[in-house]
């Protein structure tokens, strides 16, 4: 059997009754609970009769019950499909369509729109799930027996169906199996040098790669105890510092506990790793967080259709990690870089990023024309992103390629440009996006968030990116903004900045 919830619940510690999940409002669950509310609600969706592969689409608040739900899915063989809890009405209904979903999870509140637009859609069965432990999920499952044999699944049976971030244009659901969630988990486990006794702060959404595959199952599969947090709330995650050992985070969450006079080597002394991914991490985090701290963060790399590609390394034995880079392909997976024409280029040129492995997807929810063509011949998934990878095998990421600039026939990178930018003086932060223009095809335009209580002259910073790179690497304009927009998983939307400025 191949259900990655047999391989989870292999690794709950012998002592049952020891905490599993403590959360932020001081409930704690052991592994017994875990165990036995997880075949409560298997059973239940046993009882209803749904048929293998069916999705189970869930959008309700984070809490430990929704946890239960993510495992019960699993458990019984069926297919998990979070959604972001940011998602409004135009979004559901396009999930909800997309997906057909037999059973619907909600939040109580969103309970009358959701239930009718998923009964429209065909779904069979609506559940209301809170986080305060009501709604009639729990209430049915309460009645079912607390123990379940989980249902086989092979390898190449979809567990979840993970819809992407929606960065460069609408969400694609990816596919994902037991078989690359479980290789994924347990190549993490290794290479992170998970230990007995290593405690992990959870402090990110469930309903994305990060939160719910990531930090979960590296937890699980280590039997290692979770501190929850309903949301991200740095003093209490500093807080839990003094006794975790492990913080997984998007930059976001870094730059906000920086802000934390607390956050010093002493706050942070009994931690043994930091891990950063989601969106790039400005080399003046890394910076600052080692001063303060002591702590290098290790920053990897990955994706929806892929979980984990590259991570820094956590052992010493496995090198040093480079703040700048994303590190080194993880064991088992193959990535390489291409040029436009399909050349293989030499080490630290720049071209497409492209990996195989057994983390690698089954192909996008019902767009098989799409999956084949993200393909290559010989079976390599074209991740959309551009870097390179030095002689050291370490990948460094430069941009999207839907984000390349090509001004007058050059290729611009526009993580190149922002890295200049963001040094300047006053900077906060600044993207770069492309603009058609009738002289060069395309020109780059800089967007430039100033830090609190500074001011940037953008004719200012244009001349002095003038006096710094290649002129066609420097933006023709720059505007300076109060803050970029963000989508739901809080990455810069250069759509829209595209959009907005190629007019004027
Ligand atoms: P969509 O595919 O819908 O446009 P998305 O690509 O943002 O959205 P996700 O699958 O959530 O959706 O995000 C994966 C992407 O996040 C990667 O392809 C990469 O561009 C970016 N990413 C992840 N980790 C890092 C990192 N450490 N550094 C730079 N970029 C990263
Ligand atoms: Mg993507």
């Amino acid at each position: 059997d191949h259900n990655l919830f047999t391989a989870l619940r292999a690794a709950f510690p012998a002592d049952l009754d020891a905490v599993a999940v403590e959360t932020d409002s001081g409930l704690h669950y052991s592994w017994r609970d875990l165990d036995e509310a997880t075949a409560m609600v298997a059973n239940l969706f046993g009882f209803l009769g749904l048929p293998a592969g069916t999705r189970v689409a869930v959008q309700v608040d984070k809490s430990v019950e929704a946890l239960v739900l993510y495992l019960a899915t699993l458990r019984a063989g069926l297919v998990y499909l979070p959604l972001n809890t940011a998602y409004q009405s135009a979004e559901m209904d396009y999930f909800i369509s997309d997906a057909k979903p037999a059973v619907l999870v909600c939040a109580g509140r969103n309970f009358g729109w959701l239930s009718k637009m998923a009964f429209l859609a065909g779904t069979q069965y609506v559940f209301s799930l809170n986080d305060d432990r009501t709604g009639t999920l729990l209430e049915r499952a309460s009645q079912f027996p607390r123990t379940h044999t989980p249902v086989p699944r092979a390898a190449n049976d979809l567990a979840a169906i993970i819809y992407t971030s929606g960065t460069t244009g609408r969400s694609k659901g990816a596919m994902l199996s037991h078989g690359n969630l479980l290789s994924n988990a347990r190549v993490l486990q290794t290479y992170w040098d998970w230990k007995k006794g290593d405690v992990l702060i959870h402090a990110l959404p469930i309903f994305h790669v990060h939160g719910l595959f990531v930090a979960i199952h590296g937890a699980l599969i280590n039997g290692s105890k979770m501190l929850w947090c309903a949301k991200f709330e740095p003093q209490t995650a500093l807080r839990m510092m003094a006794r975790a050992t492990v913080f997984m985070g998007v930059p976001t969450l870094y730059v906000r506990l920086l802000a934390e006079a607390g956050l010093n080597t002493q706050s942070t002394r009994n931690m043994r790793l930091f891990i950063s991914g989601s969106a790039p991490m400005l080399v003046d985090t890394h910076r600052q967080w080692q001063e303060r701290t002591g702590h290098t963060i290790l920053e990897r790399y990955g994706m929806s259709e892929t979980v984990m590609l590259t991570s820094n390394p956590c052992k010493p034995a496995d090198g040093e990690r480079v703040v700048g880079t994303v590190g080194q392909p993880l064991p088992g997976v193959q990535l390489r870089v291409r040029d436009e024409s399909g050349r293989h280029v030499q080490a630290g040129d720049t071209g497409g990023i492209e990996v195989k492995g057994p983390n690698v997807f089954q192909g996008y929810w019902q767009m098989p024309e799409k999956t084949a063509q993200e393909f290559t011949a010989d079976g390599f998934f074209k991740t959309g992103d551009v870097g390179h990878i030095d002689a050291k095998g370490y990948v460094t990421i430069v941009g999207r390629s839907k984000d390349l600039i090509i001004s007058g026939g050059y290729n611009v990178y526009p993580a190149e440009i922002e890295g200049y930018i963001n040094n300047l003086p006053g900077v906060d932060e600044s993207a770069v996006v492309g603009v058609p223009d009738a002289d060069f095809g395309e020109v780059g335009v800089a967007v430039v968030v100033p830090k609190a209580g500074h001011q940037v002259d953008g004719a200012q910073v244009v001349a002095t990116l003038k006096g710094m790179l290649a002129n066609f690497k420097v933006p023709k304009r720059c505007v300076v903004v109060d803050a970029l927009p963000r989508n739901a998983m809080g990455k810069v939307q250069k759509n829209l900045l595209r959009d907005q400025y190629k007019a004027t």
